[in-house]
């Protein structure tokens, strides 16, 4: 069975309805979001409109928690701050209620599903190494878990002498003797680079994991944002891809 896996959305609808046609163009049969429908960009209810109605699995991220009201804003850098800051001031009533149906893990087939990490998910720990992802295969039994949450596609493999490494590369085809955190990358505010939106397509069948990278309007978004009058870095780490 052929799945896509998101992240990250961040309120970008260009990145994301860019993202969704071309998992159309996949053929993935379920689509899974791995939190932060919000915060950043400028159509938080357009995004969680959204994957609403084309996601089956939908989690929580940290952005998503401060939108919700269960978390405050103190542990987060400025600009991110003005933009939950934005985003509770207009996100609709309706939003908040959809997402409120949201998931902090979840499980399906032989994948672990959660934002940040399976050791205590809520508390948005980030797993930018193999050392900080080595004790995480404790807190899962699948073999693959997808993670979001850093918008950094990563591969992590545990291997048969218990040593884990860390990967980069657009396609994996997992061996049943070993484990796997991967990161699938950030839909709307991509971190490594390349602007492009990131996602993940995962065959159980096959067992092989595809990176796909997704070109999509950046100017629209960032003359959006700027009307929107959003933090400026916000809007110019878009085109950089950091
Ligand atoms: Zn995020």
């Amino acid at each position: 069975m052929r799945i896509a896996i998101i992240s990250d959305v961040h309120a970008n609808q260009e990145a994301l309805e860019k993202v969704l046609r071309d998992i159309e163009q996949q053929g993935a049969e379920a689509i899974h979001f791995l939190g932060d429908a919000v915060g950043y960009g400028c159509n938080p209810d357009e995004c969680v409109s959204l994957i609403a109605k084309h996601c089956d699995i939908k989690l929580l991220g940290n952005h998503d928690y401060v939108a919700l009201g269960l978390e405050s804003t103190e542990s987060f850098n400025q600009a991110a701050q003005d933009s939950l800051n934005w985003t509770q001031a207009r996100i609709k009533q309706r939003t908040v209620e959809t997402m409120s149906d949201f998931e902090i893990t979840a499980s399906y087939l032989d994948y672990y599903l959660v934002h940040a990490t399976p050791e205590e998910p809520d508390r948005w720990q980030y797993l930018f190494d193999a050392g900080q992802a080595q004790e995480q295969f404790e807190h899962f039994s699948q073999s693959v878990c997808f993670v979001g949450h850093s918008h950094f596609p990563a591969i992590f493999v545990l291997g048969n002498d218990g040593i884990v490494s860390m990967h980069f590369k657009n396609k994996l085809v997992w061996r049943q003797e070993k484990r796997y955190i991967i990161n699938v990358g950030s839909v709307g505010q991509p971190r490594d680079k390349d602007n492009r939106a990131c996602y993940v397509i995962a065959d159980s069948d096959s067992r092989e994991v595809r990176f796909r990278r997704v070109q999509y309007d950046i100017d629209k978004t960032q003359k959006k944002m700027r009307k929107a009058r959003l933090p400026e870095f916000l809007i110019e780490r878009l085109a950089a891809g950091v």
